[in-house]
């Protein structure tokens, strides 16, 4: 396969790029100085170094000495409630509005209507036994209003249903708009959301 191929396939991997998309970002870089392809190749080859993923909530943080991330390490956070998100931009836009004071899971993905799509379910029951030893009261599933969201929200009601008498569930209220993705929401929907939720 030729290089150009090659690297427009690369791209085309990337979520929400299509082989189209990925020739384009081929055509951009080879259009561009050398100077400039070089820094784009180092920054991806060095992502890896200072980032970790934290082991608890499956996040990916900067730092190369914290052994969990500054979430999971904070003592002043509510260890009663734990919010299933499915990537960490999600989270990044719960943490923006700034009322929630729980623990985080990301789930990694959420599952298609196709039945394509995986989420970290070993994981999550493996954190989910863990929390119940140290007081956890409330799932907040606070999925994408999406049907793919819709989908896993099921999904994942199903798996936890083992735990129903120790843990109650809960959705994000309807102020989040139908179809729209976690985390292009605004501060004040996802504060209105959080506090309108409902135990499912
Ligand atoms: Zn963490």
């Amino acid at each position: 396969m030729d290089h150009i191929e090659e690297l427009a396939r690369a791209f085309a991997h990337l979520p929400g790029i299509g082989p189209r998309q990925g020739k384009r970002f081929v055509f951009h870089l080879l259009a561009s100085p050398p100077e400039e392809r070089k820094k784009f190749a180092e920054l991806i080859a060095s992502l890896g170094k200072g980032v970790r993923q934290c082991p608890e909530c499956l996040r990916f943080y900067n730092g190369s000495t914290a052994l969990i991330c500054n979430y999971c390490s904070d003592n002043k956070r509510d260890d009663t409630q734990l919010m299933l998100v499915e990537k960490d931009q999600d989270l990044a836009a719960v943490e923006r509005a700034g009322t929630y004071r729980g623990r985080y899971f990301v789930l990694g993905g959420v599952l298609m209507l196709t039945g394509k799509g995986a989420i970290r379910e070993a994981q999550l029951l493996e954190t989910v036994r863990r929390r119940l030893t140290v007081g956890l009261k409330e799932i907040v599933l606070a999925l994408s209003a999406t049907s793919e969201g819709e989908h896993t929200v099921d999904h994942i009601r199903l798996l936890l249903a083992p735990y129903r008498d120790k843990v109650k569930t809960s959705l994000l209220g309807r102020g989040l708009a139908t179809g729209s993705e976690l985390e292009y929401s605004d501060a004040e929907t996802l504060r209105a959301a959080l506090s309108n939720r409902k135990e499912t």
